[in-house]
């Protein structure tokens, strides 16, 4: 009986009851008033005229037939009233089931998408039945729970920005407060560490509306062949004096003999930037970070290894999302913010790559890799 799951055999069903009870109650009121009227009547006629003439009278015989197609014209109307009588209470009925079963669910539905739409995320159907309505009721349940996580997410991104925001500022008033207020000297030293709290705004203002964009898709990624060591080159030499300063030493050996790549040049620049900064950042003096590439069939794979503080395992899953800070006071000094590995992974999608990170745990350094199409691999699919 999984044919009677769809609508559309429930109401076929429904209007075929009605038939056929109009049908059957047709057949049965025929039959009794056959049975009763037209052969009593018959009998009775034959009986009178045998009584009075002992046989048949040709007076009597014209008479007969006319009165005999009237019987069988009031049997038939009879039939059919009652039967037309008996479809239309069998239709009320039906009528009444049916539409209970479709339009209480439906006016359900359109009332928790209604609550829905008027923000009410957590409101959820509970349809029991087992037909497309049943169906729709799913459907709209997991359209609500999709909707109260995007709430849940809007509402953890809101908590964060306005925390990532208040902590710089209240630096910044804490040292008006005190100059204002003379328990600050004004000194060169407090100055620049005002300073240093309004840049570090500034970029977290602007990391911030990179990252909505990213989300939004609205980052405009124009892929093109490319040479990968002309872009690491580059960018190894603009770190050069950064690493140099920290005595943290930068090897890069990325060879010009690789085949070309399909990527957009200044998003790979903004990824690599992303990620020797991260490197420089998470290791300390003494230690080297090592800029490196393999060619495989299809993609090219980038990798930067340093010799820094690594990341213990349980934070290896995590550490591409969005604030996601495994130290969050210690990244805070160091002028970290969490989005930077959540930007590099949009820029990476979006250009058809894949990046994830590598390392042996606290203490033993790690891997960050990139993979970006080959340019043969393109022209050849295309
Ligand atoms: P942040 O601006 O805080 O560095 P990211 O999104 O770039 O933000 O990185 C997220 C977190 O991942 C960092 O806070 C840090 O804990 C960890 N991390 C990133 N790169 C490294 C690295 N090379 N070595 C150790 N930890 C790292």
């Amino acid at each position: 009986m999984g044919w009677l799951r769809h609508l559309r055999w429930k109401l076929f069903v429904s209007h075929l009851l009605i038939i056929v009870i109009g049908v059957i109650v047709l057949l049965a009121t025929a039959h009794f008033l056959a049975g009763t009227q037209l052969t009593q009547e018959g009998q009775l006629s034959l009986g009178e005229s045998a009584a009075e003439t002992g046989k048949v009278t040709a007076a009597s015989q014209p008479a007969s037939p006319i009165s005999q197609q009237e019987r069988f014209q009031t049997v038939v109307d009879q039939g059919l009233l009652v039967a037309a009588f008996a479809a239309l209470a069998a239709a009320v009925v039906v009528s009444l089931f049916v539409s209970r079963r479709i339009v209480e669910p439906l006016q359900e539905l359109s009332f928790t998408s209604q609550r829905l739409a008027r923000g009410y995320y957590h409101e959820r159907t509970s349809i029991r039945s087992d037909d497309e309505l049943a169906d729709l009721s799913q459907s709209i349940n997991q359209l609500a729970e999709a909707l109260e996580q995007t709430e849940q997410r809007r509402l953890a991104l809101l908590a964060d920005v306005a925390h990532e925001l208040r902590t710089p500022l209240t630096t910044i008033e804490g040292y008006m407060e005190g100059l204002i207020d003379g328990v600050i000297a004004p000194e060169e030293r407090i100055f620049t560490m005002i300073q240093h709290e309004a840049v570090r705004l500034k970029w977290l203002i602007e990391e911030l509306a990179l990252l909505s964009r990213a989300e939004a898709g609205q980052l405009r990624v124009m892929p093109r062949p490319m040479r990968l060591a002309t872009t690491a080159g580059q960018v190894a030499a603009q770190f050069e004096p950064q690493f140099n300063a920290k005595q943290v030493r930068l090897v890069n050996t990325i060879a010009s003999d690789l085949p070309t790549i399909v990527a957009d040049p200044d998003r790979l620049e903004q990824i690599m930037i992303n990620l020797l900064s991260n490197a420089l950042r998470y290791t300390p003096a003494g230690g080297v970070v090592t800029l490196f590439a393999q060619a495989h069939d299809f993609f090219v794979q980038i990798g930067v290894r340093d010799t820094g503080i690594g990341i213990a395992a349980e934070h290896l899953p995590h550490i591409f999302e969005r604030f996601y800070r495994v130290d969050k006071s210690r990244a805070r000094q160091s002028g970290g913010t969490g989005i930077g590995l959540t930007i590099a992974r949009h820029l990476v999608y979006a250009q058809g790559g894949e990046i994830w990170v590598e390392s042996e745990g606290l203490g033993h350094g790690s891997t960050f890799y990139i993979t970006l199409p080959v340019h043969d691999t393109v022209a050849i699919a295309a």
